[in-house]
């Protein structure tokens, strides 16, 4: 499920080269979806804020798969009100993804961490790798990295107050290469630390055919939060 209250971005480092967002705007635009028709211009969307509530069932919700939250041109008041919206559905579990992890800790302060926020960074190889250090500096009570695509190595993370590690090899017409040294050796973190590890998958041209094993297995471990008790 995902849930959209903003729309756009701009490319702040290699991990976007590719990004899957500018590429859906264009076509959504095309398509005359209202919502596009700035293309991938940054834009709030108000009315958006109220989908939350009239979801019947308990979703798990990513948010901002258009856009990046905490980009500079979205007002510090939107994202507040993203985060009530949060506040207010504690059934719904919102996993939120930034590559903008220096406004986040600025926000910080100001956001209120309910249990069913998991709060993720983009990392996509050492030279961002002060990401996670702005992450760990919240007061999020889930922490997740989502290393993907992975375009070199990461040796060496410090983990620590890390919940959920999630890996995946850059897929599309012109993937970059992702080093099976590179996923071995962070699944071998994320062990010596506890920390949940996800694969999600190697990419490449033909990411079906490439497929999930690691070492002839999957890895799907999550984060275990008990959502009842926790808000
Ligand atoms: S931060 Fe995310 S949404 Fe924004 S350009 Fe980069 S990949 Fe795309």
């Amino acid at each position: 499920m995902t849930w959209n209250p903003t729309t756009g971005c701009t490319k702040i480092s290699a991990g976007c080269k590719h990004c899957y967002a500018e590429i859906m705007s264009k076509r959504l635009q095309a398509m005359g979806v209202e919502k596009y028709k700035d293309n991938f211009e940054v834009r709030t969307h108000p009315s958006a804020l109220n989908i939350p509530y009239t979801w019947k069932h308990s979703k798990v919700v990513f948010v901002n798969s258009m856009s990046d939250l905490f980009h500079k041109d979205i007002p510090t008041e939107f994202i507040k009100q993203v985060f009530s919206v949060m506040n207010d559905n504690p059934q719904h579990i919102f996993q939120v993804l930034t590559k903008r992890a220096e406004r986040l800790l600025e926000l910080d302060k100001e956001l209120k961490w309910t249990h069913n926020i998991w709060m993720g960074v983009s990392v996509e190889n050492e030279k961002v790798k002060k990401r996670i250090d702005f992450l760990r500096k919240t007061k999020a009570k889930v922490k997740f990295l989502s290393l993907e695509p992975l375009i070199g190595p990461l040796p060496k993370m410090n983990l620590s107050k890390i919940d959920w590690v999630i890996v995946g090899g850059e897929s599309g017409h012109n993937p970059r290469p992702m080093d099976a040294d590179w996923v071995v050796d962070i699944q071998e973190q994320c062990k010596i630390k506890d920390v949940a590890f996800f694969f999600k998958q190697w990419g490449g041209k033909n990411k079906k055919a490439n497929g999930r094993l690691l070492n002839g297995r999957t890895f799907d471990e999550m984060p275990e939060i008990d959502l009842q008790h926790s808000v």
